[in-house]
């Protein structure tokens, strides 16, 4: 298998393994995975130049579930390795972390050096202008230079798109404070999914192991609840993937915007073991706002938002949010350089940016009491 084929088209077949904890269970339910799906086998890899994937959110324990386990990191770079491909691991966290404090607090800055392998920052080694479907955006050399990408993401909630998994991890291709100001032009939940779609479709050809072991659930993707999933799952389709996991997650593949007009071209086609997780929480999300006309958006935003909702008791008042708001919408209070910051509530786009990387956990996506309500009435998922 060349890894053309792997794009053109991509095979929707959706490994799926159980696989209990990262300890014991771990390295033979990888075996079996890539045993069964065939994904990266030696024919596929060797000689290839691969860019190593993971979701590096931001600087959290591999405990606290933001982020890809290091042991699933270290069991992909030891197979890449002995199957003779070149192998690289690369991300850009988001905007306001310090990406020393995320590979050491991940753990993956500690694989990279165990197993001999570069991390490369996606904001230190060019970048690649792109313009598809209408979007301008840039995607970061290393991404851009690779003969595959094998993405890493964790499985979880999300408070702007529900669901991030396979087909989100991409996003992190962009670059560093390019991220931020994409959520600033594109802050409606649908526009953003084409933009991540748009994204996938200038990527090289891509090959996706979710962490589905420990998700998150709740206001993920980083202040969430770590849940117990219970499997590993791969395919060489991050939507055939996503779509996949909506149905074992109990969520409707269309309520998630990245999904939306992809459901019937990504059909899954699912191997392996029967998955099905009863109870998942995720946040209800800004997309009704996606049913509004653009004339009406004034009107609508002002009784329909999503908005961070800060936790005073809880903040330290590190100033981690200001920095990654891209519309500068939280400010510090008037004579306070260091108080708890306020809501400029105007000018806030609803994209949860701030919400990423409070290391606190001290900010919760609140939904307008309207919004509640027409949840409420007409069970909108
Ligand atoms: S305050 Fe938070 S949710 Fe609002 S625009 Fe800024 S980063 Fe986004
Ligand atoms: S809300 Fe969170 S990110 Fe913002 S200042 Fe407080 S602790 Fe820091």
């Amino acid at each position: 298998m060349s890894t053309d084929i792997l794009r053109n088209p991509p095979a929707r077949t959706v490994q799926i393994v159980r696989c209990a904890d990262y300890a014991d269970a771990l390295a033979p339910a990888f075996a079996r995975l890539l045993a069964e799906s065939t994904l990266l086998d030696p024919q596929t890899v060797a000689g290839r130049r691969v860019l190593i994937k993971p979701n590096l959110l931001t600087d959290r324990t591999p405990d606290q579930a933001v982020t890809t386990h290091p042991a699933v990191l270290r069991l992909v770079i030891r197979h890449l390795k002995s199957a003779g491909a070149r192998v690289a691991v690369g991300d850009s966290p988001a905007s306001a972390a310090n990406i020393r404090a995320v590979l050491k607090r991940t753990g993956v800055g500690a694989v990279c050096e165990d197993e001999g392998v570069p991390f490369v920052s996606f904001e230190q080694e060019g970048v690649r202008a792109c313009n598809v479907d209408g979007f301008e955006f840039a995607i970061a050399g290393p991404v851009a230079e690779a003969d595959l990408v094998v993405s890493l993401p964790k499985v979880k909630s999300h408070a702007l798109t529900k669901l991030t998994a396979a087909v989100k991890n991409l996003y992190g291709a962009v670059p560093g404070y390019d991220k931020t100001t994409l959520h600033r032009l594109y802050p409606k939940p649908n526009d953003f999914g084409r933009l991540v779609q748009a994204i996938w479709r200038v990527l090289p050809p891509t090959v996706s192991l979710a962490d589905a072991v420990i998700g998150m659930e709740g206001q993920g993707p980083a202040n969430g609840r770590p849940v117990r999933l219970g499997f590993l799952a791969a395919s060489a389709d991050p939507f055939a993937l996503d779509i996949a996991l909506c149905n074992i997650l109990h969520l409707k593949p269309t309520s998630v915007p990245y999904l939306k007009g992809m459901v019937d071209l990504h059909k899954p086609e699912l191997a392996g073991d029967q998955v099905d997780v009863a109870s998942f929480e995720v946040p209800v999300g800004s997309h009704l706002l996606d049913l509004v006309p653009a004339c009406l958006m004034r009107v609508a935003a002002r009784v329909l938002w999503v908005r961070p909702r800060i936790d005073t008791a809880r903040c330290i008042s590190c100033g981690r949010c200001l920095a990654a708001c891209p519309v500068h919408a939280l400010a510090r209070p008037d004579a306070q350089a260091h108080g708890i910051p306020v809501l400029k509530r105007q000018a806030c786009v609803g994209c949860a940016c701030c919400h990423e990387v409070c290391p606190q956990g001290a900010i919760r996506m609140a939904q307008s009491p309207a919004l509640r309500l027409v949840h409420a009435f007409h069970g909108v998922d």
